[in-house]
């Protein structure tokens, strides 16, 4: 074992090494929460601590992947594979698993995903004969989660009159029985949605004190990262597992709470040491992340949030350049100085694209990150779009899958009973759905049963049920011999899936069949992995949990060298070389719909402080003059969040000939950033940039260049075609220098020069602002 504890300073190794007790580490951004979560579980391994007896969560299942790798190479076994460790959703889910016949449900539950949900929800919101425009199905989901997160059963919502009277106030007086209706659909079709998974823990750790003190005794040690951000239902667990022996470790940082909206609750961490004796409260200062413009612009901005602890964060770091501020004049420029800049900083600083991160506040923001980064051939991968998992094709393969594990999953079966066309129409299914609701039984069984009642379907119809149920039964058959992968592969050719998107013929199609190899390769990869663990066969039913469970996050491919692009939302936890924050707009960034309330707004302030704290040596802060919004071209102003950054650690460069719409040629855009051209000074607080009206030429301009149809790549700067080994040469920026070396071809042809003013540079010589001397 080496000795990994010399790799933490004395603050993070106090924590690591008291074995015993609760205890709450409270410290910002960078300093090493995660780290001592990390090495405290090796330390307590090393003690002899079994780590079956361990349970640690984490935000993404991709963290608790590379917390065991971590202890693995600490400890020096394989050991580290045998610890519980992952979302609290994917720990529970397993729990429940094994536990599901005490809540009368199947031990192969189906997990909705929210699609699921939310389809169920506005099928129910149909058959209720309700306004679809009063009871918007998504904001009626959201309801109904913010009631199971705060423990609200249907029994308890009807027993509160007051949260009846919200509802009918809000206009919706029948909200209580579209969440009867959903529970207990959701219960008869053996499915648990995302909240489910804790409610469901809840209910079975508060019902069975037998249950609760098996795992009491199971989870001897408890570790929690980011538990600024649990919710109630999450904290309620904790509590109750960690109640017997109070081996409790929790990190987190108040200043990073950010989701509130989503029920966290940042009286956990206040209330934590009531809740157990003798707690002991650790505090780090250090943050070894980022350099000292960042953190100490970082700690300039979190101080203007009246709700917080009082922290201190430092850092030994360098200074690092002062955080860029850019104004642009429209998302589209604004993704072309993004995807320059990270051109120019991978040349000139020899990076990966893995080094870079563009974060943005909405999802809606991606798009023309991408079409930039696009034009100039950077690979990127955005998180939380549309995932692989959620694109069409695999879903409907993902159905079949589902259902034949779980034959009573309501919404696998409404998805695919008749996809690929198999002659069960919509009359069909609503006469099924009456029955299956009629008889309390699913879809499923009533077809099963389909000659025993009287549902006035036709001979034809029914044997084209029969068929279908047939098939199911078979494909169930075959999932108790077989792999995951012989059976995924078998219902992608036997159900007619793959057929009829070879039928289609378009190169849509043919990405489709592409993305259902993909899911097939997936689906190997899983049960090779699989098979080598212990408890663990790489069934169907495994497969199905790995895939419900994964968070956008865990979706990375590891050998792929890309940007990242996400919402800050998602970036919590995670550190990059370089960040771009872009859309820094009043309106946007904060966020129009967060500014009401004091509270709000600090939330949005706690943003930005996560996002600014991802970065490790730079951070670059955009804003656009004008941006398409709602369909209309608005002007933007500022975010207050630049205002509030100390002027001290931040860059300006907004061209002096500001304001006026004129696009940027090519070489300006690509070419390396002309200091002297900008000034120095920002814009005074208050006042929006001057206004420019748009006349109508220009933004019939601007609306052509939206999709982008921006130039494409730079021209070749031909005059340095010939530059050779040796020559004198001069650059605007870095002054007079001489060419060491040459390497590459045509665009891609690089000079290795030894500048006076700027020391040694690789320079692509399309770009380069060259003069041969
Ligand atoms: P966040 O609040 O963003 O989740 P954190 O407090 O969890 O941050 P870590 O991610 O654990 O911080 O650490 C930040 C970075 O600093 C990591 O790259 C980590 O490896 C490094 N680090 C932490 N402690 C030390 C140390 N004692 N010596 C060297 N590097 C360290
Ligand atoms: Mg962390």
């Amino acid at each position: 074992m080496e000795n990994y504890l010399a790799e933490l300073n004395d603050a993070q190794r106090a924590p690591v090494l008291q074995k015993d007790g609760a205890m709450i580490v409270i410290a910002g951004a960078g300093s090493g929460k995660t780290r001592v979560l990390t090495y405290r579980i090796a330390y307590l391994m090393s003690q002899g601590v079994d780590p079956f007896n361990i349970l640690s969560l984490t935000f993404t299942n991709k963290a608790a992947r590379e917390m065991k790798h971590r202890i693995s190479s600490i400890v020096g076994s394989s050991e580290a594979k045998n610890l519980w460790m992952g979302t609290f959703h994917s720990i529970f889910a397993k729990i429940l698993r094994m536990e599901a016949d005490k809540l009368g449900y199947p031990s192969n539950f189906t997990i909705y995903d929210t699609q699921d949900s939310q389809r169920l929800i506005s099928a129910i919101i149909k058959e209720m004969s309700l306004d679809k425009d009063v009871y918007k199905y998504k904001q009626v989901y959201s309801r109904i989660s913010s009631y199971k997160n705060s423990l609200i059963t249907v029994k308890a919502y009807f027993q509160n009159g007051e949260l009846q009277e919200a509802d009918a106030m809000a206009k919706r007086p029948r909200l209580g029985e579209i969440y009867q209706n959903y529970v207990e659909r959701c219960f008869k079709a053996g499915a648990m949605d995302f909240d489910d998974l804790l409610l469901k823990t809840n209910e079975l750790l508060n019902r069975f004190p037998d249950v609760l003190q098996k795992y009491q005794n199971r989870f001897r040690y408890i570790l929690v990262d980011e538990y600024q951000d649990t919710n109630h239902s999450q904290y309620l667990i904790v509590r109750a597992l960690s109640d017997k022996f109070q081996n409790i470790c929790v990190v987190g940082d108040d200043a990073q709470s950010i989701y509130a909206f989503r029920g966290a609750n940042i009286n956990n961490i206040l209330n934590f040491q009531k809740d157990y004796d003798n707690v002991e409260m650790y505090r780090l200062e250090q943050n070894y992340r980022s350099t000292k413009n960042i953190v100490e612009a970082a700690n300039s901005i979190i101080d203007k949030n009246k709700t917080k602890l009082d922290k201190v964060v430092w850092t030994a770091n360098d200074d690092g350049p002062k955080i860029v501020v850019n104004r642009l004049l429209n998302d589209g420029e604004e993704g072309r100085f993004v995807a320059s800049s990270i051109f120019e900083n991978k040349m000139e600083h020899q990076l990966q694209n893995g080094d870079f991160a563009i974060l943005y506040r909405t999802n809606a923001q991606s798009r023309a990150m991408e079409d930039a980064l696009r034009k100039k051939d950077i690979p990127y991968r955005i998180y939380g779009g549309l995932s692989f998992y959620q694109r069409k094709e695999i879903k409907d393969v993902l159905a079949y899958l589902r259902l034949l594990i779980n034959p009573n999953d309501e919404e696998a079966l409404k998805r695919i009973i008749n996809f690929p066309a198999r002659g069960i129409g919509a009359t069909t299914m609503d006469k099924l759905v009456l029955a299956a609701n009629h008889y309390k039984r699913s879809i499923f069984e009533v077809i099963e049963n389909i000659d025993r009642i009287d549902l006035k379907i036709n001979g034809g119809t029914k044997a084209k049920l029969k068929n279908f149920s047939n098939m199911i039964k078979s494909f169930a058959v075959m999932a108790q011999q077989q792999d995951a992968f012989v059976v995924a592969e078998t219902v992608a050719k036997k159900t007619g899936l793959l057929q009829e998107l070879k039928k289609d013929g378009t190169p849509e199609g043919v990405a489709r069949i592409e993305n259902i190899e993909e899911l097939l390769n997936g689906i190997q990869d899983f049960v090779d992995g699989q098979k080598e663990l212990a408890d663990a066969n790489g069934t169907l039913a495994e497969f199905l949990e790995d895939v419900a469970l994964m968070t956008d996050l865990d979706q990375e491919t590891p050998d792929e060298d890309r940007v990242a692009l996400m919402t800050i939302h998602l970036a919590k936890g995670l550190e990059f070389p370089y960040v771009y924050i872009v859309g820094l707009e009043e309106d946007l960034f904060p966020s129009g719909m967060s500014m009401n309330t004091r509270s709000e707004l600090e939330e949005e302030r706690r943003l930005f402080y996560v996002a600014l704290t991802r970065a490790e040596k730079q951070a670059y802060l955009t804003y656009v003059q004008s941006r398409f919004r709602w369909g209309k071209l608005i002007d933007a102003e500022p975010s207050r969040f630049i205002d509030e950054i100390d002027d001290q650690f931040l860059d300006y460069m907004i061209p002096q000939d500001d304001y006026k719409y004129k696009p940027l040629i090519d070489n300006d855009i690509f070419g390396e950033v002309d200091k002297s051209k900008f000034r120095q000074n920002k814009p005074q607080k208050g006042t929006p940039p001057p206004a420019h009206k748009p006349t109508q030429s220009e933004l019939q301009k601007l609306r052509r260049l939206r999709p982008v149809d921006a130039p494409s790549v730079a021209k070749t700067n031909t005059n340095l075609v010939q530059l050779e080994v040796g020559q004198e040469v001069d650059h605007m920026r870095f002054g007079k220098g001489k060419v060491l070396s040459i390497e590459g071809v045509g665009q891609d042809k690089k000079a290795e020069i030894d500048f006076e003013n700027g020391g040694m540079r690789k320079l692509l010589l399309r770009f380069a602002k060259l003069k041969v001397l």
